[in-house]
């Protein structure tokens, strides 16, 4: 039967494919049906992985040396006392039976529900014992992975799958670029969450905070996702499926038309030249940025290197990663952000930050918290500035201090290098984040101490609007034309070309062709954006004309009322 969903779409295009149910990319499995007849088999196969665990784990305390710590025995004991939890070992098969559904995809299921009552728990060291829960299921999962052959009805294509899941992680998402499906749907999130932002840059349409997709669709069902409307039509009728097989026609036209204007320059009809530089998360996202045309990175969330892994990685791996993207930028600016962990960014296992996370121990906070690890990175970043033009952006500062501490730490760095004779750009610039309210208010000590300034708009409205960009529930409150907003963002524009130090906008707003022409009328001359974005916000720059601009974006900075200025937006963008 066909139905529809709704939800916020990411991404600007039509996907049409196959669901693939998965659970996290982390742990990513099918989910398929068993015939009644299989049923038994299958529970045979999810009970012979959990013994050979158990065997594993006892070989391996067999063989832990007399002189190991103690804390390694424990551990695997603690391990194999999960595996042997009826929770563990016996509700799955109960699913298998009751379900009918693959081996894998009841264990995640259950693990799913352990890790939920595990994070109920008040206490912090019980709490993150869900680690060992997760560790314990990808051992038994890899052990059904190992048995071959795998039983039937796993789905082939990637290209023709979309995958459909409750949440997913920034965590997940990264490992999604090794990945090519058509398109994603998720119950939960909200448009500028990290999980979305990534989603827009593996360029592929989404939907985000869909409410009971993973429930209502099921595995192998056709499904189209149109994440410009923001809607999922699963099981459609031929008729809307050959118009929406169009309309992906029309999009797919529209972009390739676009790449002609891959090496024109960006300035508006009456010659205002504007920087158009991408964002990126991975050193591999190069590729892209280079196809794009875009002049320079604008944003490089170097974080996204410390995900998906237990240990940090050292100054020597971050170094050549940084190099990577300053040669292949070849001379262009590459502005590496320091580390912007916490929230909804957490290394493998470690704690989250704090009771509410998005206003804890987050970015230049826990950077400061941890001088070693923040002293690794500005040595690795100074080290690559040697092979290209790289600037250093400090996230979330919000005082004068913590400007103060950074730069005296990048100068330590400065020393350190000195005295191991190793080379760096001596002229580096340092900018900062604009993305708290209160920094916003505050330029004079961001203008005076800082060689350039970033707006991150998608902090500045969930901070200024206090709402969490990770929930949906609330997300239909973020509005980037609320009066504030605009007002912070005009002020910062006006102040630092008052003070002739550059400003940037790198948050989702620099990609949003609709606000293109009113952040051009409030004076901003540098977008950083995805590169999948780029040239739809350039063939925008290109179509204005930066001296008729003002009269409008006047009044819609003035505009009390948030239905008022769309008004007027759209008269701007007529
Ligand atoms: C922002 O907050 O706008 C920004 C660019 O940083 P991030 O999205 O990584 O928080
Ligand atoms: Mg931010």
């Amino acid at each position: 039967m066909s139905f529809a969903l709704h939800g916020a779409g990411v991404g600007g295009g039509i996907a049409i494919g196959q669901a693939h149910l998965i659970s996290s990319a982390r742990l990513e499995v099918a989910h398929y049906e068993i015939r009644p007849a299989d049923v038994e088999l299958e529970v045979m196969r999810f009970s012979l992985a959990v013994d050979k665990v158990r065997s594993e784990l006892q070989a391996l305390r067999r063989s832990v040396p007399a002189s190991a710590p103690a804390e390694l025995s424990a551990f695997l004991n603690l391990h194999l006392m999960l595996l042997e939890d009826s929770t563990l070992s016996l509700v799955p098969r109960e699913l298998i039976r009751g379900l009918r559904c693959n081996a894998e995809w009841a264990l995640v299921e259950q693990m799913n529900y352990l890790v939920a009552q595990f994070e109920k728990i008040d206490d912090a060291y019980l709490r993150e014992r869900k680690a060992d829960v997760v560790q314990v299921v990808e051992r038994v999962l890899k052990a059904m992975l190992d048995q071959q052959p795998r039983a039937a009805g796993a789905p082939a294509h990637e290209e023709s799958l979309i995958v459909v899941a409750h949440d997913l992680s920034p965590a997940d998402m990264i490992l999604f670029k090794q990945h090519q499906y058509a398109g994603f749907v998720t119950d939960l999130g909200g448009v500028t969450s990290h999980t979305a932002i990534l989603a827009r840059s593996l360029d592929i349409p989404a939907i985000v905070g869909a409410h009971s997709a993973r429930q209502m669709v099921r595995e192998g069902e056709l499904l189209i996702v149109d994440s410009i409307q923001g809607v999922l039509i699963v099981d459609p009728d031929p008729l809307i499926l050959a118009e929406y097989q169009q309309r992906r026609e029309q999009i797919e036209l529209k972009r390739q038309k676009l790449k002609r204007i891959r090496s024109t320059p960006a300035a508006t009809k009456d010659g205002i030249a504007v920087d158009l530089h991408a964002n990126i998360e991975l050193p591999q996202d190069i590729e892209q940025v280079r196809e794009s045309g875009a002049t320079g990175v604008g944003l490089f969330r170097s974080e996204f290197l410390f995900l998906n892994r237990d240990d940090l990685p050292c100054e020597d791996e971050q170094f050549e990663a940084y190099r990577h993207v300053a040669r292949a930028m070849d001379g262009m600016p590459v502005t590496i952000r320091t580390l912007d962990l916490g929230a909804d960014k957490t290394v493998n296992n470690s704690a989250k930050g704090g009771p509410n996370p998005a206003m804890g121990l987050r970015a230049i906070r826990l950077c400061l918290a941890e001088p070693q690890m923040f002293l690794t990175q500005l040595r690795a970043i100074l080290r690559a500035s040697h092979y290209g033009k790289i600037r250093v952006l400090l996230p979330m500062l919000a005082h004068a201090h913590e400007i103060e501490q950074a730069l005296a730490m990048i100068a330590q760095s400065k020393q350190l290098l000195d005295e191991q004779k190793l080379p760096y750009d001596r002229g580096i610039q340092i900018g900062g984040m604009i993305e708290i309210p209160a920094a916003a208010l505050a330029l004079g000590i961001f203008v005076r101490k800082l060689d350039f300034l970033s707006i991150g708009t998608n902090d500045l409205i969930q901070y200024t609007l206090a709402i969490d960009r990770t929930d949906d529930s609330v997300s239909h409150l973020y509005d980037p034309l609320h009066p504030a907003v605009l007002h912070l963002i005009a002020h910062t524009i006006k102040t630092g070309a008052r003070v002739n130090v550059p400003v940037a906008v790198c948050g989702e707003m620099a990609g949003d062709i609709t606000l293109t022409r009113l952040l051009l009328g409030f004076g901003l001359r540098q977008f950083s954006m995805h590169p999948a974005n780029l040239l739809a916000i350039k063939q925008q720059v290109l179509g204005s004309d930066s001296g008729k601009l003002a009269q409008l974006t006047k009044r819609i900075l003035h505009a009390e009322e948030i239905d008022q200025a769309r008004e007027l937006l759209e008269k701007l963008n007529a």
